[in-house]
């Protein structure tokens, strides 16, 4: 069978493109692995009509919603190659199975690469948070805790202090200049240049130098990158941003190959639930419009 839409990531992004293609009556094919990004925390904050609803929740509603259209085909699996081209284009799977289709979009989400510091990956979603708009308020303007990764965190240190009163940890990864010294400062930033031994409770931030330091929070800024490889080995260009690489796309959310789109955390920044629905939901209706219009 072709099927007009293949889709590979059936969370947010993917779902809300598929819902406007399936409200055109499109034969659509969701391949989703099952892995959101956001799995590691329960409530899921931000999101309008649905803030403080859990997010596995969200995207449970909104699949139960969407398997009411016939022409959806949900497949349980990851997508690992794409070959052909536009309007014929195959989608093999890691089970071994191939699926046609004349368009490819990709809406596969990040992966955090969290800062290698022990106790911080089993405490990410629960007392470590990257996005403060997610996470912030719950911390009730207390104390919190910066980890340095880079220079993005140079920013997240001076905005988190929107939030709370902030302890930015350097931790080696991060140098600062008089400019940024001066700005950190000026937030009322207190900044540690201690190198962190484990994190420890539940934000109890234990250093190098053998303080313990006890906060309500903890951020840090990852660096994402694509979480699966199919769009590199695929051929799509890829760009880097401030926050990592991401897949390149062109204003309709096509990608460098005719025919294969991108969407949700994949395929743009800064990442939310929210703009990852507004993304998948513009590239719905921009494949939809290259279907009608291919010469387009
Ligand atoms: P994802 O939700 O990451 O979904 C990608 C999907 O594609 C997954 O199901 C994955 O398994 C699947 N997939 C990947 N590769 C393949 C493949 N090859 N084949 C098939 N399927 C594949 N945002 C908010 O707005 N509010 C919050 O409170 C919030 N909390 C967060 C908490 C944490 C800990 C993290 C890390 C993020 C949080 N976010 C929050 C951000 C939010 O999770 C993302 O912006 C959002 O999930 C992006 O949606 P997406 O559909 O683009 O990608
Ligand atoms: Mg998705």
């Amino acid at each position: 069978m072709m099927h007009d839409v293949i889709i590979a990531g059936g969370s947010y992004a993917g779902m809300a493109a598929a819902l406007q293609l399936l409200r055109a009556h499109k034969t659509v094919l969701v391949i989703d692995a099952g892995e959101r990004r956001n799995r590691f925390a329960d409530l899921s904050h931000g999101f309008l009509g649905q803030d403080g609803v859990a997010a596995a929740e969200i995207a449970s509603t909104a699949r139960k919603q969407l398997m009411a259209y016939p022409t959806l085909t949900w497949v349980e699996g990851r997508a690992v190659g794409i070959r052909g081209e536009k309007d014929d284009f195959t989608v093999t799977t890691a089970g071994g199975q191939a699926h046609h289709g004349r368009r490819v979009l990709l809406a596969t989400g990040v992966a955090d690469q969290l800062p290698d510091i022990a106790g911080l990956a089993e405490r990410w979603g629960k007392s470590v948070h990257h996005c403060p708009y997610c996470h912030g308020y719950e911390l009730d303007r207390g104390k919190i805790g910066v980890i340095g990764t880079g220079p993005m965190s140079i920013h997240q240190a001076e905005i988190v202090s929107e939030w709370g009163d902030v302890t930015f940890f350097l931790n080696g990864a991060v140098e600062l200049d008089a400019d940024a010294r001066r700005r950190l400062q000026d937030r009322k930033v207190r900044i540690d240049p201690a190198l962190i031994s484990r994190i420890e409770g539940s934000a109890e931030v234990v250093l190098a130098d053998a303080r313990t330091l006890v906060f309500a929070g903890l951020f840090t800024a990852p660096h994402c990158k694509p979480a699966s490889p199919i769009a590199e080995r695929a051929g799509c260009a890829l760009e880097e941003t401030l926050i990592g690489i991401q897949i390149r796309t062109d204003e309709a959310k096509q990608t460098s190959i005719a025919g294969i789109f991108a969407c949700g955390d994949v395929a743009r920044a800064p990442h939310s639930v929210t703009l990852a629905v507004a993304d998948g939901a513009w590239a719905g209706a921009q494949i939809h419009r290259s279907l009608i219009w291919p010469e387009q």
